[in-house]
């Protein structure tokens, strides 16, 4: 038999997104000097694939 490992769901809010599961990301439009909008659009966090949870390592 093998030892079972007691594995606790660890996961701690993602930083990116603040356990949002979404980035909003500024919107620069200008390519001469890049400046920033007002408009952002919302984009699934790649960090934690919208989940808002990443895996804690120990
Ligand atoms: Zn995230």
């Amino acid at each position: 038999m093998a030892p079972r490992k007691t594995a606790k769901p660890k996961v701690t809010k993602c930083p990116d997104c603040d356990g949002t599961g979404e980035t909003t990301e500024s919107v620069r439009v200008g390519a001469r000097k890049g400046r920033l909008t007002d408009y952002r659009q919302n984009a699934m966090c790649i960090t934690c694939w919208g989940s808002g949870e990443i895996p804690a390592d120990d």
